[in-house]
């Protein structure tokens, strides 16, 4: 279903973005709506999920101690910050922070490209500090996904979106000052359901 709703892009500010929405089963999530905002101007996009059984717990954590839960699926919407506390890592929701769908070695791999960046843009200065620790980070991270080492993965979202489909994951609600320390994000403003 596609539609024209009245809000400013929220890069280049033109009014009036395309809304697209459709519903569909996610294999073991049950039913979630997936919607795209999409500017014709600058080409601008967000993606997002929406449960439709409503509001999930605000906290997910599965320790990735075997190779099998690298391939549990994980649910991470637009407002869901990602940690790793044993490496003491965090991706928080951005302003363009868009949600999207992968399984945790897609999520740990997307680690390892932002902590890849860094390292580049750090090259040239083989005494730094930040590029030691970042090579370590990154073969931690490569350990995990061959087994060698574990580490736990958390999701923190406060607007209860997101989900990591596994049995052996811990869920439970957010604490008021954890849900306080977090950013939200981008929320896409949908005043009428269609
Ligand atoms: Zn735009």
């Amino acid at each position: 279903m596609e539609s024209t709703i009245g809000i400013p892009c929220q890069q280049c500010s033109t009014e009036g973005i395309t809304m697209l929405t459709s519903s569909s089963e996610i294999p073991y999530f049950g039913e979630y709506t997936q919607i795209t905002l999409c500017c014709d101007n600058c080409g601008w996009k967000h993606t997002d999920f929406i449960p439709s059984e409503g509001v999930l717990p605000g906290f997910w954590s599965l320790e990735i101690d075997e190779s099998d839960k690298l391939d549990a699926r994980v649910v991470r919407s637009s407002s869901c910050t990602v940690r790793i506390p044993e490496v003491e890592i965090e991706v928080f929701p951005g302003s363009s922070s868009s949600g999207f769908i992968t399984n945790i070695e897609g999520l740990i791999n997307r680690f390892i490209d932002a902590i890849g960046t860094i390292v580049r843009g750090a090259n040239g200065d083989p005494d730094d500090d930040g590029e030691e620790e970042a090579l370590a980070l990154l073969e931690k991270l490569d350990n995990v996904k061959s087994g060698l080492e574990s580490v736990t993965i958390e999701l923190l979202d406060p607007r209860g979106r997101s989900q990591i489909v596994h049995d052996q994951a811990d869920r439970r609600e957010l604490e008021q000052d954890e849900a306080d320390a977090l950013q939200i994000g981008f929320d896409i403003p949908i005043t009428e359901q269609p």
